[in-house]
């Protein structure tokens, strides 16, 4: 991690991102939370960026139908 630079654009970077996800199940696991290896530091937009990518990836509630709507799957 190189302090103060957005390790994706070069820019100043100013948030620390998870890269495993912090949840329930390990906010109190040291090894994920302060870890370096799990740290990445990113700028606004980067970070922004990031997480758009993983919340799309992970939703399982809706799908994209043939006309590329975005569609609530029916349970
Ligand atoms: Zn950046
Ligand atoms: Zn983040």
């Amino acid at each position: 991690m190189v302090h103060g630079i957005c390790e994706r654009c070069g820019k100043p970077g100013d948030i620390v991102h998870h890269k495993i996800p912090i949840d329930e199940s390990n906010v109190n696991d040291p090894s994920i939370t302060l870890s370096v290896s799990n740290l990445e530091l990113l700028c606004h937009s980067c970070h922004n960026k990031e997480h758009k990518l993983s919340v799309d990836s992970v939703r399982e509630d809706v799908v994209f139908d043939e006309s590329g709507n975005l569609i609530q799957k029916e349970s």
